[in-house]
């Protein structure tokens, strides 16, 4: 049973461990896959930005630059020959090219701190143009066939993604460009994008706490799942192996011990005498007449009187005897440290018991009994079969001497004090 329990738990530890990788290993492909998904619609985010300012800057070079009314305080361009016009009117117009006009927006979107961005190449006209870093490395990847570059970096006012993607030279670029020695499609710079994520990091942090705790839940959920069901089969198995138990032990018609049973305990108590000498009886008892009962009032009835006689048999016994049933309508009883004396007084009580009572408690008009053979485990005895022999004898010659009574024999040579060898008594005859 200690055993049983002992897979079941082994058992049961396997296949918690099997479930929660397996159920760890599902959510942590939702985790990824949801971390994922949110990474792509930032890149996403970052591509339209870029696109956008491509357009706005392609619009601006296909007019070969913009003019816009030069306000007090404006900077004309100082990498453009002439920027300058002046209208009819007398209104000084500036020259905003494609570069310039870029780095203006990049400002207005800085101010509102949306996002930013950085048009810059590995030889910048204007030296504020400068590629940081990051630009400079994915530049060099543009010219090596990339496509596009991205990063996240965690800046002391928070984190940001960064992405960058090249500029091709156009036709409209070298009205500018081409003293510079660049020719058409080919990476003529880059333009960087970049913007704060914090928003996109504490939604990624919230996805694997909530996936997390669904993982979690989930898991503890199935274990106790599992744990229920494992406790449910254990009791029904512990509920059979008990019965098992008592079916291999108990006599079923009798609810006393079987022959196996009463044996293994008579064998115990022999090997317990065997080591410290102490007195050992060994009462057989055998229905009398048995036969005629079951002729006279049926088979059935015959079964209520072993059941009633077993019942009132068991009543009397103490808690370290041994009583059950020996085959048929025979029973055998042991008990533990009586001597010759106590061994007769018993026997005669039994015997006075069944002659005053099973009848009634059967349900019988006539009184049923008993015949009893007895003996005391003797040193020259050799193995229970030896004690039981004599018992039979002694139970023989209670038959022979008319039933219902008790016959005792060998108890002179089991210890001092033993009684006489043959003690019938009772009313039978
Ligand atoms: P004696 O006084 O010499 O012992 O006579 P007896 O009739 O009791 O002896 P015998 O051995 O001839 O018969 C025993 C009977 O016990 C025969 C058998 O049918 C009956 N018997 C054995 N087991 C059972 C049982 O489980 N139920 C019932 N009802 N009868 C049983
Ligand atoms: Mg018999
Ligand atoms: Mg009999």
């Amino acid at each position: 049973m200690g055993n049983d329990r002992q897979i079941f738990k082994r058992f049961f530890f396997i296949a918690s461990l099997i479930i929660g990788l397996c159920i760890s290993g599902v959510f942590l492909g939702i985790s990824l896959r949801s971390s994922t998904l949110l990474k792509e619609q930032v890149i996403a985010q970052a591509r339209a930005h870029f696109g956008g300012i491509v357009l706005t800057r392609k619009w601006n070079a296909l007019h070969g630059g913009v003019y816009v009314i030069k306000r007090p305080g404006m900077q004309s361009n100082p990498y453009l020959e002439s920027p300058d016009l002046k209208t009819a009117d007398g209104q000084t117009l500036t020259k905003k090219n494609p570069a310039l006009m870029t780095r203006e927006i990049s400002e207005l979107a800085s101010d509102k701190d949306t996002f930013t961005f950085h048009i810059t190449s590995l030889r910048p006209l204007n030296p504020h143009n400068t590629a940081d870093a990051f630009e400079a490395q994915a530049l060099r990847s543009f010219e090596a066939g990339g496509k596009e570059s991205f990063i996240m970096e965690d800046k002391a006012e928070g984190a940001r993604f960064r992405y960058m993607a090249p500029l091709m030279v156009e036709q409209s670029c070298l009205t500018c460009h081409a003293k510079q020695g660049y020719s058409v499609g080919q990476v003529r710079g880059g333009i960087s994008v970049n913007f704060n994520i914090d928003e996109l990091n504490r939604t990624l942090r919230k996805n694997h706490l909530v996936v997390a705790a669904q993982g979690g839940f989930t898991l503890a959920l199935l274990l106790l799942t599992l744990w229920y069901f494992f406790r449910q089969m254990q009791q029904r198995l512990d509920e059979s192996q008990a019965l098992l138990r008592r079916m291999a032990t108990i006599d079923m018609l009798t609810n006393v011990a079987n022959r196996a049973s009463v044996m293994d305990r008579f064998s115990e108590g022999f090997a317990r005498q065997r080591r410290n000498l102490s007195h050992l009886g060994c009462l057989m008892i055998d229905v009398d007449h048995f036969k005629d009962v079951n002729d006279r009032f049926g088979h059935q009835q015959g079964d209520v009187v072993l059941r009633e006689l077993a019942a009132l048999i068991a009543g009397t016994l103490r808690q370290y005897d041994t009583f059950g049933r020996y085959g048929g309508e025979e029973f055998l009883m042991v008990l533990d440290g009586v001597d010759a004396q106590r061994l007769a007084e018993i026997a005669e009580r039994t015997r006075a018991l069944i002659e005053s009572r099973l009848n009634a408690q059967s349900g019988l008009t006539e009184p049923v009994t008993i015949s009893l053979g007895g003996t005391l485990v003797i040193a020259e005895d050799q193995s229970i079969d030896d004690v039981i022999r004599r018992a039979d004898e002694a139970l023989y010659v209670a038959k022979s001497q008319g039933r219902n009574r008790v016959v005792l024999l060998g108890l002179d040579l089991a210890q001092p004090g033993s009684r006489p060898e043959v003690k019938p008594t009772g009313s039978g005859g």
